[in-house]
């Protein structure tokens, strides 16, 4: 299991990162900082979350190099097209405070306007010839999104950050990923999407299934850790989100292999656990509501 994840471009990155969905602006400086300071290296955040310039002050009130964090961020919907997506550059890197992003990517397909995705991710393409980006990628894109982006594409993405645990593990997704040597990275890597309040109450949590639980009890660890190693021994990367500081350092001490490795046996069982249905939005279907959020200049 490494610590440290090749690119299809050769870039390395941190396979844990910090996410930071929904960690409210007043708490994400200290999350980030906290996070740093535990030895996390790679922060997740996202033009749409309206928390750049707070990740960004986290790392500086880090005092940690910057050439040693590895920054990921996301255009929104709202600014795809080629124009539109270059100015997503400069007003992610104004927030953050930075003036190269390490990984940038688009944050969904718009299968409605995939023209408008295409446009978009050939600014990215050009963020990366100019060293804006040192890799670029996607989000949330299924096999047929891939294919169609790889028609006319001349750089195949380095990720394709997708919904992933225990309860949907996307085997055709990540097949296609390997396939085009794509990295995927897990989105609610412990399950977030099954357990966030107050969206519905039909969820079944991972956090409290049995069998993670038996498998946690077994190596004295915790659930949110047993899935984290899961994702990290199958070569994915996985961002877990978190503001709180003690869960922030159990999400990340899962690294030592003679204190805790999964067997065969127990990553398959947790691979059983699938039930093939997905709890965040069809990537296919587009909610109106979310094409009308503009992201504000700097
Ligand atoms: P996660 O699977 O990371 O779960 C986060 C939730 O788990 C929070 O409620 C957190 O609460 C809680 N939590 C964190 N650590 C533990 C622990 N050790 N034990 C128990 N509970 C814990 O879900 P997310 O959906 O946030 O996914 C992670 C990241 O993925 C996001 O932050 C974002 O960066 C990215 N993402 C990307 C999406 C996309 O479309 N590309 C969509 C969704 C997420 P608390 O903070 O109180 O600890």
């Amino acid at each position: 299991m490494e610590r440290l994840l090749t690119l299809n471009n050769g870039v390395t990155m941190p396979a844990l990162g910090l996410g930071v969905f929904q960690s409210p602006p007043e708490e994400t400086a200290a999350a980030v900082e906290a996070a740093l300071a535990t030895g996390y290296r790679h922060i997740d955040t996202a033009a749409a979350y309206q928390n750049e310039r707070e990740v960004g002050e986290g790392i500086r009130r880090s005092g940690i190099d910057r050439s040693d964090i590895f920054v990921e961020t996301k255009v929104w919907v709202t600014d795809y097209g080629y124009t539109e997506t270059l100015h997503a550059f400069e007003k992610s890197s104004r927030k953050l405070g930075v003036d190269t992003i390490d990984l940038l990517i688009l944050h969904q397909p718009m299968p409605q306007h995939f023209d408008r995705t295409r446009e978009a991710y050939r600014a990215l393409e050009q963020l990366l010839a100019d060293g804006r980006a040192r890799a670029i990628g996607v989000s949330n894109f299924m096999p047929r999104h891939l294919d169609a982006l790889l028609e006319r594409a001349e750089t195949v993405p380095a990720i394709n950050q997708v919904e992933l645990h225990p309860y949907f593990t996307q085997p055709t997704v990540q097949a296609a990923d390997s396939h085009h040597g794509i990295l995927t990275q897990a989105w609610s890597p412990i399950g977030g999407i099954t357990f966030y309040p107050g969206w519905g109450e039909d969820r079944k949590n991972v956090l409290q299934d049995p069998t993670i639980g038996q498998i946690a009890g077994a190596h004295e660890k915790t659930p949110a850790q047993v899935m984290l190693r899961w994702h990290l021994q199958q070569g994915r990367s996985a961002i877990p989100k978190s503001t709180n500081p003690s869960r922030i350092a159990e999400n990340f001490d899962i690294f030592d292999i003679f204190d805790f490795a999964l067997s065969g046996d127990e990553l398959a069982r947790i691979d059983s656990l699938d039930l093939g249905r997905r709890c965040g939005p069809d990537p296919d279907k587009r909610d109106p509501s979310l094409a009308n959020v503009v992201i504000p200049e700097p």
